[in-house]
């Protein structure tokens, strides 16, 4: 008996035209994951990747964990692969499935036909799929309103499946079909999530950080690289780009009115964030900043922030309370790495009393009084750029 994997895929099977280019994408995105678990074939037909093992070293329980981290794949079903005949359905309702069952106190069976030359209907084959499982797991019962556990056949083009349940995949959309865009990362508990949010809606994501030796460590930058290769787990391969802010926050700390020390080094770090973004042919910023969360996230701080960036800012965390950011941090991974006690070159220098509700024209006197662009192409030819990818081997 075979066993492989269906990866079912979710939303973009409504988008018609781009199916074809949608399922690319995903199929690219699982091979290239599948590798560090053995040989695999991946092919797509009828909403379905199958994920199939060329060889008796090719790991289904690590390919499965691995295919449920795939943005765009709502659901993975492990399966087994059978011949389109009745006797040899039932065989394996009564020998493959019954593991699976463990736990569960109802069931029920479910069939699905695309080869409509399949002698028997849906409800035919579930009836006989359902008592041979009754017949070899007699402690459970039949549910068919509320079961615990569906097993399901489908009478496919090449063969029949047969399964109980599916595990939840990454949903989402699959990376690379909504653009590129540019992270800014620090190694605080929102702004991996952020990213994690943006590539599930399909965004490429490359990170910047900025660091500001020697106020900041080697430990703080090694911890951030740590938290792209975390995220990485989802995002794919990250590039992340380090910029050096020493100079600009000296230059801030000795010449402009403390109160606005912060303001304008965020907008130095969205004028730098646009040299990136051309540089790496990004079209927007995500930060991981939230609504009201510190001084410079309140409107007026977050306005005067994006009037110095000329690209939309997305903010997937900016309605999110912290508890609901910390809850996405433990489940993609990167909670515990992010409350390691580096410094971070926001928490240096930083004013006793940040304006809460700054005004552009006053802000732009400040930045007047001091020479910003010198000190940002300064700062950009610092640009360094690390790799951070959880699938190199
Ligand atoms: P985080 O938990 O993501 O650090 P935060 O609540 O600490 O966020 P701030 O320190 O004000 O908030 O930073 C707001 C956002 O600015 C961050 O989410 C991040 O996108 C960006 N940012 C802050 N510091 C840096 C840095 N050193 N390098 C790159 N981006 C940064
Ligand atoms: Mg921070």
């Amino acid at each position: 008996m075979k066993e492989i994997l269906l990866c079912k895929y979710g939303e973009l099977i409504l988008k018609g035209l781009n199916k074809g280019y949608f399922e690319k994408l995903l199929r690219r995105e699982l091979e290239n994951r599948l590798k560090s678990a053995g040989n695999f074939k991946v092919s797509c037909a009828q909403g379905t990747i199958y994920v199939e093992p060329l060889d008796e070293n090719a790991d289904i329980d690590e390919a499965l964990a691995l295919a449920r981290k795939v943005f765009g794949i709502v659901s993975v079903s492990r399966a087994a692969e059978v011949e389109k005949d009745l006797e040899s359905i039932l065989k394996s309702a009564k020998e493959y499935i019954p593991p699976f069952l463990s736990g569960y106190r109802t069931f029920k069976a479910d069939a699905r036909r695309s080869d409509k030359r399949f002698p028997m209907t849906s409800p035919q084959i579930s009836g006989e799929v359902g008592a041979a499982v009754l017949e070899a797991v007699p402690k459970i019962k039949v549910d068919l309103y509320h079961p615990d556990v569906v097993v399901m056949t489908e009478i496919r083009e090449n063969a029949a499946y047969i399964h109980a349940g599916a595990f939840k995949g990454a949903g989402g959309m699959p990376l690379g079909s909504n653009g590129k865009a540019l992270l800014l990362l620090s190694g605080g508990i929102d702004s991996p999530v952020a990213g994690y949010m943006m590539a599930k809606r399909g965004v490429s994501v490359d990170a910047l950080h900025f660091e500001s030796y020697p106020y900041t460590s080697e430990q703080a930058r090694d911890k951030v690289l740590e938290l792209a290769r975390l995220v990485s787990f989802y995002s794919g391969k990250m590039n992340v780009n380090v910029i050096s802010l020493t100079h600009i926050q000296e230059a801030l700390r000795d010449g402009c009115d403390e109160e606005y020390f912060t303001l304008l080094l965020r907008r130095s770090m969205m004028r730098l964030a646009e040299r990136v973004c051309d540089r790496i042919g990004a079209q927007a910023i995500i930060t991981g900043e939230s609504l009201g969360q510190v001084a410079s996230q309140t409107m007026a701080a977050l306005n005067v922030t994006d009037a110095a960036a000329n690209r939309p800012v997305f903010r997937p965390c900016i309605g999110m309370d912290k508890e609901e950011i910390i809850s996405v941090a433990r489940e993609i991974g990167t909670f515990e790495t992010s409350i390691l006690p580096y410094e971070d070159c926001c928490t240096v220098f930083t004013p006793r009393h940040p304006k809460t509700r700054p005004e552009l024209e006053k802000v732009l006197l400040q930045e007047a009084k001091l020479d910003l662009a010198a000190l940002e192409d300064e700062a950009f030819d610092s640009l360094n750029t690390f790799v951070s990818d959880a699938y190199a081997s």
